[in-house]
């Protein structure tokens, strides 16, 4: 070896020696790094814990919060609203009623026959149009002559159709997902608008009244006869499919949950009458909140970063809207915490960058190395080659979140069935004297519906699962929770024939 080789040999053991000492210390960085990555998944773990004590602790919260909201206005955070709908639909409707679904940048149009047995509905037709965005804040008459027309088109193209007979007029659902106060089936008027919606001389005004004005003015002769929100329609739907539904939730971007409620046991409405004896209410139960919840750090975080801090605390625990955003914050704090990410990726700090959808894509990616989540964290969170243990840490951040949100849907949904004596305890107020027991459980349905509970399978079955768990295997036998779909429509339709007018329907159906 010459001189040049000896100094080459030299130099190359003292940069091996430096290659490895920075090695060396990456790996004990990395290791100490993930040591508080762990650290920080055991405290989300810890947080979210939703053992089963924990659940029945929610179940009785629910349950006393709903007699609270029924009891007085303001009596709880639960609203209780009333619907006055009396009557979901039987089977025994029959002809063409329509539906106007308008709940946010969409709205629809449909027309629905039926066929006066249980669910025969033997013709469908929908029509979706978007809302022009300049009349989401222009006035009322504008954008309602904008519906009148669209629904006046809607009838004119139809064929084969036959025109209502002398006397009777076209009857209409219409399911208006807005806050507005029910003054009867079929009106109410409106507390405020959201969702990007702003027209100011509309508030305090009757919704129904609006759209009949408009629908006057376009020449169309047609009747709203029942004005509801998206709830209450799935609610119609499951009822309308199976006479055992007593409940109904809705689980997509938000949540919220309506059920069929003995009327005297609607104390701040005393003295209310009613056919049936029963009234469907409308819980608003996306504002429940309870101190046996379990809240993490980033639920707080998220609460104050939101336009509407100490709302729908359940909501924001449970629905599309933020699950994401929370997996968002557990992996910003893993990324502070830790180099496991790498450097910080700045779209971490982005509020709602991460959807819901994608954390079912990756808490669902069977495949062997994680492809979809590395795929996401590529193309969403500009975070590349994350190694496969660090993409399971994902996955386990997701199936926590994601675990707590269904196992406390669960709860609100025996809480429900607990609070009508329909949870085999014999409800609240007397669970001793009737005792309970499968022998005495009526089979029991709720209905639900929404983007997150149906596309979503591990949120599903962690549902379902809780279920169990919470009412013990012999009484959840008897309850039945049935996925239903477009009750926010469809539902809208079978009430506008549960109260016709000129009805050849019967619907006595509570
Ligand atoms: P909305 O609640 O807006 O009326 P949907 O009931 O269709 O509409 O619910 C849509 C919501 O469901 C989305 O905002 C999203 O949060 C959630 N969602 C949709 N698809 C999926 C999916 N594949 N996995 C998980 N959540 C989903
Ligand atoms: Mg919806």
């Amino acid at each position: 070896m010459g001189k040049v080789g000896v100094a080459l040999a030299a130099g190359c053991a003292v940069a091996a020696c430096v290659v490895a000492a920075v090695m060396v210390g990456r790996t004990v960085r990395r290791r100490s790094g993930w040591r508080r990555v762990l650290r920080v998944l055991e405290e989300l773990e810890e947080g979210c814990a939703t053992p089963v004590g924990r659940l029945r602790q929610v179940v009785d919260a629910m349950a006393v919060e709903m007699h609270a909201g029924l009891a007085s206005e303001g009596g709880s955070k639960l609203k209780m609203l009333l619907t006055f709908i009396h009557n979901l639909p039987t089977g025994n409707e029959k002809g063409i009623y329509y539906a106007l679904d308008l709940g946010g940048t969409n709205f629809r149009v449909l027309r629905v026959k039926l066929g006066g047995e249980r669910s025969s509905i033997t013709e469908l037709d929908v029509d979706r149009k978007p809302i022009p965005q300049h009349l989401m804040t222009s006035t009322t008459e504008e954008l309602f002559d904008f519906i009148a027309t669209s629904l006046k088109d809607f009838v004119e193209k139809e064929e084969n159709v036959p025109e209502p007979s002398q006397g009777e007029r076209r009857e209409l659902g219409f399911t208006f997902s807005f806050p507005f106060k029910q003054i009867s089936s079929s009106s109410g008027t409106l507390i405020k608008w959201t969702k990007g919606f702003s027209i100011e001389d509309m508030v305090g005004r009757d919704v129904s009244q609006c759209l009949q004005e408009a629908m006057s003015r376009k020449g169309l002769d047609m009747r709203v006869t029942a004005l509801i929100n998206d709830t209450v329609g799935t609610l119609a739907l499951g009822h309308y499919h199976d006479e055992d539904t007593v409940a109904a939730v809705i689980i997509g971007t938000g949540t919220n949950a309506c059920y069929l409620e003995r009327a005297d046991a609607i104390i701040k409405c005393q003295g209310l009458l009613t056919t049936s004896g029963s009234m469907v209410v409308n819980m608003e139960w996306g504002n429940f909140w309870s101190s046996h919840l379990p809240r993490t750090s980033y639920d707080v975080d998220l609460d104050a970063d939101s336009p509407n801090p100490n709302d729908q605390g359940f909501e924001k625990m449970i629905s599309g809207m933020y699950l994401g955003d929370i997996v968002r914050r557990v992996i910003l704090r893993m990324s502070l915490e830790s180099d496991v990410f790498g450097l910080i990726s700045s779209k971490l700090h982005v509020p709602f960058i991460l959807r819901t959808p994608m954390i079912a894509a990756m808490h669902e990616d069977d495949s062997p190395n994680l492809e979809e989540v590395g795929r996401i964290l590529q193309d969403t969170l500009e975070i590349s080659e994350v190694p496969l243990n660090v993409r399971k840490l994902v996955v386990k951040v997701c199936d926590v979140v994601t675990c707590r949100a269904a196992r406390l849907a669960a709860a609100g949904i025996v809480g429900i069935l607990k609070k009508i004596g329909r949870d085999g305890s014999g409800g609240i107020t007397n669970a001793k004297s009737k005792g309970g027991g499968s022998m005495k459980m009526k089979r029991t349905v709720v209905a639900v519906e929404g983007g997150l509970y149906t596309n979503y399978t591990m949120f599903r079955e962690y549902l379902n699962e809780a279920m169990v768990q919470i009412l013990g295997d012999d009484v959840a036998s008897h309850v039945i929770i049935k996925a239903t779909e477009d009750g926010s429509g469809i539902g809208a339709s079978l009430l506008a024939a549960s109260h016709s007018a000129s009805s050849s329907s019967t619907s006595s159906g509570i």
